[in-house]
């Protein structure tokens, strides 16, 4: 994969996939901007790469607020000139069935997994249209796809960011700007670990490889499509699942 220069902002890049996202994009030599809710978790994947000799700066930030967002974009465009590279990966899950979910917890997933993606690309996508290059990865999930009873906050979060993706895919492409989806099934992170044995259990059972992904397994399909090598994909929803939802 050849970055040439590249700077790229990955949320939630203090645990699990973003953390892997951000790894490998500093280990093929980006400049990578770590965002997490907590300094601590931000801080110490920013140390970690920075020891490891890649580039990488800590920022946390609340990506549900819109306003911190605005804010941290623009102190952040003009610290670095550019920003070429834009994952949208945090997220957090509420569940509970409809009829039993509060107003809070569906406006907290719907902001926190999709608003923020809408905030982020406003303040940093038209520069990039601006520079005439871009690439924008947005993580979403099988779940947006094909629904899941107990997750509708979490679906619709993931529903919305796809067509979110294809509308800033349609609006970006004249000016070099691609935009993609990556959907992940099941992946090992804290996310996932909290599911009891019971349900992990099931969930295997509709995986045909039979096993939960890795976090790496996410971060070198979205590394792709960071690259330049996918220059002429976009729209696109690419889903790294071992194979539930063909
Ligand atoms: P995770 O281990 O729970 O990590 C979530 C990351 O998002 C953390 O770094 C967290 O920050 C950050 N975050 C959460 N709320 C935030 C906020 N308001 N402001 C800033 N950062 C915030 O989750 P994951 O499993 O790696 O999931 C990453 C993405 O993949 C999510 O969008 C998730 O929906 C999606 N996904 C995951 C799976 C899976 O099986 N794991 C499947 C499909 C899709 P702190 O570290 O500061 O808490």
């Amino acid at each position: 994969m050849t970055f040439n220069q590249r700077t790229a902002l990955v949320t939630g890049a203090g645990r699990g996939i973003g953390k892997a996202i951000a790894e490998v994009l500093a280990k093929n030599g980006v400049t990578v901007i770590c965002v997490s809710k907590s300094p601590d978790s931000c801080g110490g994947v920013a140390a970690a790469i920075t020891a490891a000799g890649g580039k990488a700066k800590a920022v946390p930030v609340d990506v549900a607020n819109g306003a911190e967002v605005t804010k941290a974009a623009e102190a952040l465009l003009a610290e670095f000139g550019k920003i070429d590279i834009l994952v949208n990966n945090a997220g957090i899950t509420r569940d509970g069935l409809v009829a039993r979910m509060s107003e809070e917890d569906w406006n907290a997933v719907i902001q926190t997994n999709l608003t923020s993606a809408f905030h982020w690309t406003k303040a940093i996508g038209w520069p990039m249209c601006r520079a005439r290059y871009g690439r924008i990865v947005n993580i979403a999930s099988v779940v947006g796809l094909v629904g899941n009873a107990g997750q509708a906050n979490y679906a619709a979060a993931k529903g919305g960011m796809i067509a979110f993706t294809k509308s800033i895919a349609k609006e970006f492409a004249r000016r070099n700007v691609t935009a993609n989806v990556v959907a992940p099934g099941f992946i090992k992170t804290d996310m996932t670990a909290v599911l009891n044995e019971e349900v992990q259990k099931a969930a295997i059972g509709m995986i045909p490889m039979q096993r939960f992904g890795d976090p790496a397994d996410i971060a070198n399909m979205t590394a792709f499509l960071c690259s330049e090598e996918s220059n002429y994909i976009t729209g696109q929803v690419f889903t790294v699942d071992g194979g539930m939802a063909m």
